[in-house]
This record gives C-alpha cells, sequence and structure tokens, in this order.
C-alpha cells in the first residue's frame, strides 16, 4: 500500500471554501497573458526610501524577535497619525498591536471575542475573509446585503447602507458587527453621519465593532475618511484594523496593525501571541521611521486619484456602465448593457471570458456574496502604472 494513502481524513473546519478569488484570477491572468487589473496590488515599485530603511534595519542588526506588540517606534507612530487625523488618542502600550497584514488583524479580532453561537453582523458584498473567519470562531454569520440603486436602464447605479436590515439584525445575540470603510469591493465610503446612525443602532447592545479601514488613504473628491477612531462611542467598542501595504505599495510585505480600547486589545493580544507571536522586526523598523513623513500618506488621495480618473475617461468610451468609484483603488463596472452574447454571462463567466479572450482580468462582485448574487457589475483595481491602464482600455474599448 502507498503510505500516502494511509493519511486519515477528517472534516473539514472549512468545507465550503476552496482557493480564494483573487489567487484564481491572477493565475488565470497569468496562464493567458492578459493585463491583471483583477487582484487589488500595485503594479508600479514602492518608494526606495523605504525599502533603504529596511535595509538599514537589517544591517542596524535589528534581526531578533521583536516585543510581542510590535515595536514602540512604530505603534508610537501610529498612534500620533490617527491622533492626528481622526483626534482620538490610543495609548501605544495598551492599545496598538502590529499584526501580519490586515487579514492577520481581521481573524485575530475575531477569534479572540467571538465564541461559538455568538452572532457577527457582516454587509455584503464582504471581504472574503470575514465569513471563514467566524466560520473558524465558532459564529454564526448574519449577512445583510447592500442595496442596490439602479438606473433607468436597469444597470446598478450605486450602493446604500441597508440601515433597516442592519437595524434588524442587531440584538442580543450580536458579539460582533463588521463594517468597512472605505469598501472593497464597491468603492463606497462612509459618511460622518453613518458612523453616527451605527453608534445609534449599538449604544444599548453589546455587540462590539471591527471596522476594516485598510484603504483609509484613498478617499477621494476632497472627501474625507471618517473612522471609527473620529467617534469616541465607536472607537470605545471597536477593533480598528488597518494596514501599511495598501497605503505604501508594498502589499507583499504583510504589515498591518489593529488599535482598539485596553480590554478589547488585551484578549486581542492573547489570540495574537499564540498565532503569529510577533511580525517581522526589519520591516517595523523601516515602516516606522517612513511614518514620521506624513506627505507619504497625505499625497496618495491626488496619486490614485489620477489613476482613477485616467482610467474612468478610457472606460467612458466602451459600454460598461461605470458606477462611482469614490473610495479604494477599486472601479465596479456594470456590463450588462454591452452588446455582446457575454453580456448575459454571469459574473464569474464574465470575468474568465474577459480574462481569457480579452485579456483583462478583472473580478466578480459575486465573489463577494455567499449566496450566488448577481447583478452584472465587475470589479477593476486600477493600481497600475498609466501604460498598464492604457493598455487595458485599448483592449476594453472594442467592447
Ligand atoms: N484585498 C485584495 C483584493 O481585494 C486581495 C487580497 C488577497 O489576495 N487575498 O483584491
Amino acid at each position: 500500500m502507498n503510505p500516502s494513502d494511509t493519511t486519515p481524513s477528517f472534516p473539514s473546519r472549512l468545507p465550503n471554501v476552496g482557493t480564494t478569488v483573487f489567487t484564481v484570477m491572477s493565475a488565470l491572468a497569468t496562464e493567458h497573458q492578459a493585463i491583471n487589473l483583477g487582484q487589488g496590488f500595485p503594479d508600479f515599485p514602492c518608494d526606495r526610501k523605504l525599502i533603504a530603511n529596511v535595509n538599514d534595519a537589517m544591517l542596524a542588526d535589528h534581526n531578533q524577535y521583536p516585543p510581542m506588540l510590535g515595536i514602540k517606534e512604530l505603534r508610537d507612530g501610529i498612534a500620533q497619525k490617527i491622533k492626528g487625523l481622526y483626534g482620538h488618542q490610543y495609548d501605544p502600550d495598551s492599545e496598538i498591536t502590529i499584526t501580519a497584514g490586515g487579514t492577520q488583524g481581521i481573524l485575530t479580532a475575531i477569534l479572540a471575542c467571538v465564541r461559538p453561537g455568538d452572532e457577527v453582523v457582516i454587509i455584503e458584498p464582504a471581504y472574503d475573509s470575514y465569513r471563514p473567519s467566524i466560520e473558524l470562531a465558532g459564529g454564526k454569520t448574519i449577512a445583510v446585503s447592500l442595496e442596490v440603486i439602479r438606473n433607468e436602464q436597469g444597470q446598478v447605479a450605486s450602493y446604500e447602507i441597508p440601515w433597516e436590515a442592519l437595524a434588524n439584525a442587531i440584538h442580543s445575540k450580536t458579539r460582533l458587527i463588521i463594517i468597512n470603510t472605505p469598501h472593497n469591493p464597491t468603492g463606497m465610503v462612509w459618511k460622518r453621519t453613518d458612523l453616527d446612525r451605527l453608534a445609534d443602532l449599538v449604544k444599548d447592545t453589546s455587540a462590539l465593532i471591527l471596522s476594516d479601514e485598510v484603504y483609509e488613504h484613498m478617499v477621494y473628491d476632497g472627501a474625507s475618511h471618517y473612522s471609527v477612531a473620529s467617534h469616541p462611542l465607536l472607537a470605545a467598542r471597536s477593533f480598528l484594523i488597518s494596514s501599511f501595504g495598501k497605503t505604501y505599495h508594498v502589499t507583499g510585505w504583510k504589515v498591518g496593525y489593529v488599535a482598539a480600547p485596553p480590554t478589547l486589545s488585551k484578549e486581542f493580544r492573547k489570540v495574537h501571541q499564540f498565532n503569529v507571536f510577533t511580525v517581522n522586526t526589519p520591516m517595523q523598523y523601516g515602516l516606522a521611521s517612513y511614518l514620521t513623513d506624513a506627505s507619504h500618506y497625505l499625497n496618495l488621495p491626488a496619486f490614485y486619484q489620477a489613476k482613477r480618473d485616467f482610467f474612468r475617461a478610457g472606460l467612458s468610451h466602451t459600454g460598461f456602465t461605470l458606477l462611482p468609484s469614490p473610495g479604494t483603488y477599486f472601479q465596479c463596472v456594470d456590463y450588462s448593457a454591452l452588446n455582446i452574447p457575454q453580456a448575459k454571462f454571469n459574473e464569474a463567466d464574465f470575468c474568465k471570458w474577459l480574462t481569457t479572450q480579452v485579456g483583462v482580468a478583472a473580478i466578480p462582485v459575486s465573489a463577494f456574496y455567499d449566496q450566488a448574487t448577481e447583478s452584472g457589475v465587475i470589479r477593476f483595481c486600477f493600481a497600475k502604472q498609466e501604460q498598464t491602464l492604457s493598455n487595458a482600455l485599448q483592449r476594453l474599448q472594442s467592447l
């Protein structure tokens, strides 16, 4: 008998989970040499200065375990940044923890507070890690959907927060509510009044909040990002998640952070220390000195808005219907009005066809829903060099 045939089988912890859509679409793009506007990552280099900072940290022998919560210099810098932008003073020692990227912060926060049977409310379309993370904790996902607003021709025009459904979903068993602003995949941005409304919904409950704000520095047209940190009542019950990958064009470095009140951070760290223990040291030093120059994140809206506007201008010469993109580096389009037979495809098939036959990879928005929800909308990532966007547009303009 082949020894590998003796590997015991066991019931999966995540029976319904396959490989993430981002990995699948990136592989398909590579296989077909398509321009990859699917998975969200920049195709341009990060600042050499940031690399030099990390290099310097390694040469200065910052190569052993850092403190479990992250190096003090980086936690101090984050606390200062949050105070400056959102007005809330987090204590770097008891309230800020460095994580191996936003996704680890999300999983760890969920494992830290969700017990079997607890309900966790998410708003779909939702980033695809939320649901499996809740499942691993034994929690029950309660999903409400963004309201889809359509134009007169029936194409998706925008999305709105489903306040009524949200109010109905929150009750005494709600342990956690996950929000995400700026929102992946729709680009939607919460307003100040939205935070007020959420605070109103939770004020008499014991529901905690996990606020995924990894695109915090990508809000356009002069608008502001409203962090839970800008709202004292919400800050007092929230895990605020952010990441350096998006902000500094280093998605592969996997360094992020979680800011939360001391009682939440204490539980968070109990899980964190047995999950990753610590996050790599030289990157933390490199990021800490880079963070002292605020221009690196303050310039980001203008940088990405130019890309967004260039991409949207090009898309306006196609048959796609453009949705608004007030934040993130994503642009959603409705393809149902295209005058081609593929306009009738479901979103996943349309993306496969677009990747293999037109040569441009995109992500189906249906992948952000648990139950197949088809609205004819796909997501492009515009965090690309102008030449990449222009090549993609040339291909898309045949549609
Ligand atoms: N957040 C990125 C996106 O939405 C991808 C992250 C990942 O590949 N898991 O495209």
